[in-house]
């Protein structure tokens, strides 16, 4: 079974690649490789392209019998939609129209869609169920909550079957060292905090301390980008079986603060981590925590990295053999 993968250059969405190959799915990738990496599609078919390229989706679709799709390919920073909102609302939007009007033209029935916490904003409470009001505070969360309304509304009109997943802070790498995290610029916590490690970066800023947390620095919860991806094909074969339209939280239900990643990547690396206190990023919720509860009943999944440290020794393991070339 062919499973088209958007995205899959990117840091999960090459995860999700590996997992789909290692799980006996032919594979086919596209990719604009505008932030993705060539060498973190480990096999498979790739198509450098761009959503925007509606002929480009149809000749893909007429071309290959794709089964389902799995769709990543989205601009994912949060302060840059605050700057340029207009990118986000495209890509993230428009384009990825483009992509299902091409799925229905083409029968493409199932579509498991790579969304994200911040479609909740400020939480309410903790841990977040999928039912927390959906009030994003960001362009990036709101381009997300736009795309699942329309996914919605091609499910009620066209009867396309997807499972949303709303991911929590990803992190980590393939055990293997094999692929792992390498944007460009870098701004998460977890490898920027490995790169000062390695001597890459000066500097390391801890972004408030002033927070209602209980070290005063702010909550996230950390999951395991191999979990994340494990999730994607446990979906994709639910739909394929029957199940119908669903969204879903993913995260571990635990929350570790920017204190306790540091204190943990200390551990790891064996070396004293020096950090500033800096300001506040404007849009940073001070503590995100999933209740991924739903995900782990309806689709039997279970993270097999639980806790932080195991996270971050795999990612420890892929920065410090030097990443991609
Ligand atoms: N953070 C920080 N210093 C950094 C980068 C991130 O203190 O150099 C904090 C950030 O404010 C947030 C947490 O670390 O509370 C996780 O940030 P990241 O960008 O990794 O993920 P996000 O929560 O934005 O998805």
């Amino acid at each position: 079974m062919k499973v088209m993968v958007t995205g899959g250059a990117g840091y999960i969405g090459s995860h999700v690649v590996k997992a789909l190959l290692g799980s006996g799915y032919e594979v086919l990738v596209l990719d604009n490789l505008d932030k993705g990496h060539r060498e973190a599609v480990v096999g498979g078919d790739f198509i450098e392209g761009d959503l925007a390229d509606k002929e480009l989706l149809d000749d893909i679709f007429s071309g290959h019998d794709i089964e389902g799709v799995i769709h990543l390919a989205a601009h994912s920073l949060v302060g840059e939609s605050m700057e340029d909102p207009g990118k986000y609302y495209d890509n993230n939007v428009s384009r990825g129209l483009n992509l299902l009007e091409a799925m229905i033209n083409n029968e493409v029935e199932y579509m498991v869609f790579s969304s994200t916490a911040a479609v909740y904003g400020e939480p309410e409470e903790i841990p977040i169920t999928e039912e927390h009001p959906l009030q994003p505070t960001s362009v990036y969360g709101e381009s997300k909550l736009f795309y699942e309304k329309i996914l919605k509304r091609y499910d009620q009109i066209h009867g396309l079957q997807y499972t949303s997943l709303r991911y929590f802070n990803a992190a980590g790498a393939d055990p293997r060292g094999e692929i792992g995290e390498a944007h460009e610029p870098e701004t998460h916590l977890i490898p920027i905090v490995l790169q000062t490690v390695l001597g890459k970066r000066d500097e390391l800023y801890i972004f408030g301390d002033d927070y209602p947390t209980r070290d005063g620095t702010c909550i996230r919860d950390y999951i395991h980008v191999n979990d994340l991806a494990r999730c994607h094909i446990l979906a994709l074969e639910a739909l394929i079986e029957g199940m119908p339209s669903r969204i879903y939280n993913l995260g571990n239900g635990e929350g570790y603060s920017v204190r306790e990643v540091i204190k943990t990547a200390e551990k790891v690396t064996g070396q004293k981590i020096d950090a500033k206190i800096g300001k506040r990023r404007p849009g940073d919720p001070a503590a995100l925590v999933a209740s991924a509860e739903k995900a782990k009943e309806e689709l039997d999944w279970k993270p097999e990295y639980p806790d932080l440290e195991s996270i971050i020794e795999s990612a420890w393991n892929w920065h410090s053999s030097g990443g991609f070339s």
